[in-house]
């Protein structure tokens, strides 16, 4: 959306990824990035009271409502949405992958589990969302953004808690009760576009519509907190997950650093809640961290995921987070090689000096992906170190024989040929 609200954030949405007051072309044409559940604090349509909404009664494991309800309606349109979502090209078809994030849902609600489907989608945006009727996505932005399973888990353990004390349920009655016939036609208009016109644009209309109030944010904060402490889960990194979100936003300029900080002391007391609810919690158990495991079941996708990040194009978002995720990694040549990209892009001089210095780095660390030695070919051009240039394109081809762009780098050898 145009101006500042757009890139406040995120929202949990109730229905699938949500940024509250975004626009669908603003999402789709500035992919900024969102931060999941930032901007509900923001939310003034809605009261921080929690007798704003009628009370409704926690969902039941393998409650379906009644066909006569209004809860029918909502639950139809999102197994329209969940039925396209299933064909979608957005959708990570990884099994193995799908299975590790169920096993995360079943530790924490063994009770539900059954219930939630999980889909993992393909989108660089750090966002977990959960429907009505069981459909959770997971997107590979957060996954990329997570540093080990229990702050996965936290995560998820806050989209279960939506779930399951029918937040979304409250919020379309609300809205209903408003008389917002825009908002159902919307509704019903999203639920049938999404997975047609581009998965983003149908999914922001969706998100156009709900969003969670303040007291509900909190409330699936308390609960996911909770579900993850329960489960085992060091409590203690569920305000990480938040704390490395808002090290990105911190990077934000002018006008939109003025609405960042808006709502930024509601993102602190947050990170304070959790902190403050995670000390009692933790002196009750076992305090997991799951990083091994979590990296055996992500790893063999991150370069993909990196390599999205980058994309994104906001360049000092995406070095903060890989300055953080190469804390303590500092030698790993795949987060080597995304620093690098992410200096070339800018394009300066000076850059593409440091760019090549990373470049460096990473073939010597010995992961690095052997589009290292096409990166460095072009960084070489750009500094007009031609002999360079030519025996990195030559090291790339070498690397990769089968490259899709062999023809395009042979090209450039030609017309690099002394
Ligand atoms: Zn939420």
């Amino acid at each position: 959306m145009p101006g500042p609200r757009t890139w406040r954030g995120v929202v949990c949405i109730l229905v699938v990824a949500l940024f509250m007051n975004a626009m669908p072309t603003a999402y789709a044409e500035e992919g900024d990035g969102s931060s999941w559940d930032t901007n509900s604090f923001d939310d003034q349509r809605d009261a921080d009271s929690p007798s704003f909404y009628a009370p409704l009664s926690d969902l039941t494991p393998g409650y379906r409502p009644d066909k006569k309800t209004d809860e029918a309606g909502l639950w139809m349109v999102m197994d329209q949405v969940e039925a396209k979502l299933r064909r979608s090209a957005s959708v990570v078809a990884d099994q193995a992958l799908r299975d590790y994030l169920q096993t995360i849902v079943c530790r924490l609600t063994p009770e539900y589990c059954p219930f939630i489907r999980l889909y993992p989608v393909r989108t660089a945006h750090f966002n977990a969302t959960m429907a009505p009727n069981g459909t959770m996505q997971v997107w590979t932005g957060l996954l990329l953004r997570c540093q080990n399973e229990a702050q996965l888990a936290y995560i998820l353990g806050h989209e279960i808690s939506h779930y399951i004390r029918r937040h979304s349920l409250q919020r379309w009655r609300y809205i209903r009760g408003t008389g917002n016939v825009m908002a159902v036609l919307q509704l019903v208009t999203a639920g049938a576009g999404v997975g047609l016109v581009g998965d983003i644009a149908g999914l922001v209309a969706l998100s156009t519509i709900f969003s969670y109030s303040r007291s509900h944010e909190r409330e699936a904060d308390k609960a996911g907190l909770a579900l993850m402490a329960a489960a085992g889960y060091d409590p203690h990194e569920a305000a990480k997950a938040w704390q490395g979100l808002l090290e990105e936003r911190e990077t934000e300029e002018g006008k939109e650093k003025t609405a960042f900080f808006a709502t930024h002391p509601p993102m602190e007391e947050r990170i304070d809640n959790l902190n403050r609810q995670a000390k009692s919690l933790a002196e009750k158990g076992v305090l997991e961290l799951g990083g091994d495991r979590y990296g055996k079941a992500v790893d063999r996708f991150r370069s993909i995921w990196l390599q999205d990040e980058v994309r994104r194009g906001q360049t000092k978002q995406s070095t903060v987070l890989l300055q953080r995720l190469a804390k303590g990694n500092a030698q790993d040549g795949l987060l080597l090689f995304y620093q690098g990209e992410l200096l070339r892009r800018i394009g300066q001089r000076e850059d593409t000096l440091k760019a090549t210095d990373f470049y460096r780095r990473a073939i010597n660390a010995g992961n690095a992906p052997p589009e290292v030695y096409r990166a460095l070919g072009f960084a070489s051009w750009d500094l007009n170190e031609i002999d360079r240039a030519i025996a990195n394109f030559r090291a790339y081809l070498a690397a990769k024989p089968a490259a899709d762009d062999r023809e395009m780098i042979l090209s450039y050898l030609e017309e690099l040929k002394p």
